[in-house]
C-alpha cells in the first residue's frame, strides 16, 4: 500500500514538533542532557569504538577493519535508542539535524579531518519501503554543519558475494566478507571520507563500504555513527 503509508509518512511528520525524545523538552528532538546520559564511556578501541579497550581491541588487533577509525556520539540505549527509532521507523525525518548536531560534537572532539562526507547506502528494497536513507539525512546534515561536500553517489550496494574480487591489503585480513559495496559514479581518489550510517554495530557492513571507497582510491576513510550498539 505505498499510497497510504505515504499518507502515514506525511501524517508522522507533522505531527512531529521538535521534543526531545528522552524528555519532552520541547525546540529539540534530542536535549543534550538526554544525548550525554548516553555519551559513550572510555576507555574504547580506536579503531572500531568497542567499549572497553584502552588501545586496539583483540578483535581489532587479529581483524583491523577497512576504515581508519570509529566515532559515534552515542551507545545505542535509552533517549539515543529512541531517537534512532523515530529516525528509522516513525519517519520523523526532521529529527536528522538534531543527531548529525551530536554527530559534528564528536568528529570535531576526535579531530578527524576529511575532505568529504559519504552516507552508507542501503538496499534498494528497504528504500523502497521507507521512502529515504537514514544515512543519507544525516550525512546532509553533518555536510552542512561541518561545511563538506556529501558524495552521495560514491558507494553502490549490490548483490552480496557477487563481486568477488581479489584485493590486497585489507581484502586478506577481511577475505571472509561477502563484498556488498562498489565505487560508484562519485570519485572519491586521494580524499579523505567520513563514512556515516546511523548505527554502528560489528562494523563488518562499514568496513565492506569502507573497503569499496578505498579501491576507488580513497585514502582515509573514518566511520562515523550516531550510536554505537555494544555487543
Ligand atoms: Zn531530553
Ligand atoms: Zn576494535
Amino acid at each position: 500500500m505505498p499510497f497510504l503509508s505515504a499518507i502515514w509518512r506525511r501524517l508522522g511528520e507533522g505531527l512531529h514538533p521538535a521534543r526531545c525524545v528522552g524528555c519532552g523538552m520541547s525546540g529539540t528532538f534530542l536535549c543534550d542532557r538526554c544525548a550525554a546520559e548516553a555519551k559513550p564511556s572510555e576507555p574504547r578501541c580506536p579503531s572500531c569504538a568497542e567499549l572497553g579497550w584502552p588501545g586496539v581491541c583483540a578483535r581489532c588487533a587479529v581483524r583491523r577493519p577497512a576504515f581508519d577509525s570509529a566515532t559515534v556520539a552515542c551507545r545505542y540505549m535509552g533517549a539515543a535508542r529512541d531517537a534512532v527509532h523515530a529516525l528509522k521507523y516513525r519517519h520523523v525525518r526532521a529529527i536528522a539535524p538534531t543527531l548529525a548536531g551530536h554527530m559534528a560534537v564528536a568528529v570535531r572532539q576526535r579531530r578527524v579531518s576529511a575532505d568529504a562526507i559519504v552516507p552508507m547506502p542501503v538496499h534498494a528494497k528497504r528504500l523502497r519501503d521507507r521512502g529515504y536513507n537514514q544515512a543519507a539525512l544525516l550525512a546532509d546534515a553533518l555536510g552542512a554543519l561541518l561545511g563538506l561536500p556529501v558524495l552521495a553517489g560514491a558507494l553502490v550496494r549490490v548483490q552480496s558475494g557477487r563481486s568477488q574480487v581479489k584485493a590486497p591489503g585489507h581484502a586478506a585480513r577481511w577475505a571472509n566478507v561477502a563484498y556488498d559495496f562498489e565505487p560508484g559514479a562519485d570519485g572519491t581518489a586521494g580524499m579523505r571520507l567520513l563514512l556515516v550510517d546511523d548505527v554502528l554495530t560489528t562494523g563488518s557492513t562499514m568496513s565492506a563500504a569502507a573497503w569499496a571507497l578505498k579501491r576507488g582510491g580513497a585514502v582515509e576513510v573514518a566511520a562515523v555513527a550516531f550510536a554505537r550498539e555494544e555487543r
